[in-house]
């Protein structure tokens, strides 16, 4: 069945973008390290759900230790000095794509440079590619990336910043979900304080106040970094979650139920014009 005929249900999405974060699969304070064991445990959980939801599910790898190592190491000056980014994150995606397609799917890395670019008026993209590949039952595997704006420099479009390529009429309704290594936008500065259920995007500093010290590593302002990418994609209509990744849960399944049909013991934050029910 076609994705575009497959029945879509009051309160679903019709397209998943599913985003693994890097501290899942690495210790992001290292330039070059990737846990192949965690990464194929997660892998098979998103092949489990695109093969009960064909040509509905768009994959985006974290940089992790492999995108913030290029990030950091990058000391050639000038407007070319970001380019060695599209080769680290090119190895995440291909460790991707080979852990995916050992886990029964059909992935195929799509480079997001390829696929956007930057104007005056904001960040271009085309999705012919990735549209045909869903219509075909493969898999896009996509991450971070460094893309060429209009002076003709290059600036990185970080990995949740990504989901947005998929944030088009053809793909809606659109839910991007982000799985890191907290349950959401915690509320106090430990990590058993509690959940911030909803965030609105048209708010100017979204959660703002809530948002703990970016180590000295980090190269995307963490949490306060993926509040802001994915308040950007909830103001152009995606519905945009940030929930903690777990290798050993049973199912991604829930990811395309309505919201209020989420399972009770899974916290998550919500950023939408739709406040959480
Ligand atoms: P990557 O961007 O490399 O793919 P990721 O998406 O897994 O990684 P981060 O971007 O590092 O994760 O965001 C998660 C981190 O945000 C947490 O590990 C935590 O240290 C940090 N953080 C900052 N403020 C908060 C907060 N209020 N609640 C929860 N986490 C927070």
């Amino acid at each position: 069945m076609t994705p575009a005929a497959q029945e879509i249900a009051p309160g679903e999405p019709r397209t998943v973008v599913i985003k693994v974060g890097g501290s899942l699969v690495s210790d992001k304070r290292s330039d070059d390290h990737i846990d192949h064991d965690a990464l194929r445990d997660y892998a098979a959980l998103v092949a489990a759900l695109a093969t009960a939801r064909p040509g509905r599910v768009v994959f985006v790898a974290g940089g992790g230790a492999l995108g913030h190592g290029a990030v950091r190491t990058t000391d050639a000056p000038g407007p070319h000095a970001l380019l060695p980014l599209t080769q680290a994150t090119f190895r995440v995606k291909w460790a991707w794509t080979q852990a995916l397609c050992a886990a029964g799917v059909r992935a195929m890395p799509l480079q997001v440079a390829a696929l956007a670019r930057e104007d005056a008026g904001g960040v271009r993209t085309q999705t012919a590619v990735p549209a045909q590949l869903l219509r075909s039952g493969i898999l896009p595997v996509l991450s971070g990336d460094c893309i060429v704006t209009a002076d003709g420099s290059l600036r990185i479009m970080g990995s949740d910043e990504v989901p947005g390529v998929m944030v088009a009429e053809d793909f809606a309704p659109v839910r991007v979900v982000t799985l890191t290594d907290v349950p959401g936008i915690l509320t106090g500065t430990g990590h058993d304080s509690p959940v911030l259920r909803h965030v609105d995007p048209d708010e100017a500093d979204p959660a703002g106040a809530l948002f703990w010290p970016t180590a000295s590593w980090d190269t995307s302002d963490a949490m306060r970094g993926k509040v802001q990418a994915l308040a950007g994609h909830a103001r152009r209509g995606a519905e945009c979650v940030i929930t903690q990744g777990d290798r050993r849960a049973r199912s991604l399944l829930h990811l395309f139920s309505p919201m209020e049909r989420w399972p009770d013991d899974v916290p998550h934050t919500l950023i939408s014009r739709t406040p959480a029910a």
